[in-house]
């Protein structure tokens, strides 16, 4: 597929994202600062975002610093994280990543990847997510569903997804890069699920080689 076709596929995605997507109530659910930002990333990683959108929405309400998370008893914060999964390993790491903030960072979020990653628990996919959304830096962010989506449009043929982030970003124009996750996650989420795509209802489904009601 040529890189114009999957960019016409894009703007289709924006046209007919819905509000109540999980990836948008996620977005909706807290105060956005780089901080949020990066705990709400951290919390989201292996579950649902419903999940981390219900977690989110009451934590941040009484910490949305790295002093104020570093307050919560963490017995207390496992239990507020509990519906996002493997709660005591994440309330150690929101406390972990919030006490290296405040010794090392002045308690900013550092708006570099070199600094992000040399944090324990931060990997190349928050990175690039907190990057992206806290600091607006081009880049993109690449999850299950943007690894899966574009391979199976035939845009890419990639087998995971650190190749994924590298030919979307070599095939893509950068004035693009912002948008691709959070259409194709909304579109992954809602529409072309992994186990049953919703293919009777889908607005790309003309470009789509898998869809079974053209094939
Ligand atoms: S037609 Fe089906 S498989 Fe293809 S993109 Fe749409 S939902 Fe996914």
């Amino acid at each position: 597929m040529e890189t114009k076709k999957f960019l016409e596929i894009l703007d289709i995605l924006s046209q007919n994202i819905q509000d109540d997507t999980p990836s948008s109530i996620l977005k909706n659910s807290f105060k956005r600062t780089p901080y949020t930002i990066l705990m709400a990333t951290l919390l989201s990683l292996r579950t649902k975002d419903e999940n981390t959108a219900r977690v989110v929405s009451k934590l941040f309400i009484i910490a949305n610093t790295p002093q104020s998370m570093l307050q919560i008893p963490i017995e207390e914060l496992q239990e507020i994280v509990k519906p996002t999964g493997m709660y005591r390993k994440k309330a150690q790491i929101l406390q972990d990543v919030s006490q290296v903030l405040i010794d090392r960072f002045d308690s900013q979020v550092p708006s570099n990847k070199k600094d992000l990653l040399s944090i324990k628990n931060i990997g190349e996919k928050t990175a690039n997510i907190v990057l992206n959304n806290a600091f607006n830096i081009p880049i993109i962010a690449v999850d299950t569903h943007v690894h899966r989506i574009p391979n199976l449009l035939g845009f890419i043929d990639t087998q995971n997804e650190k190749d994924t982030q590298k030919e979307l970003s070599k095939k893509i124009p950068k004035e693009y890069w912002s948008i691709v996750n959070f259409n194709i996650v909304s579109f992954g989420q809602t529409i072309c699920k992994t186990r049953n795509p919703l293919c009777n209802i889908c607005p790309i489904s003309n470009f789509c080689r898998k869809n079974p009601f053209t094939n």
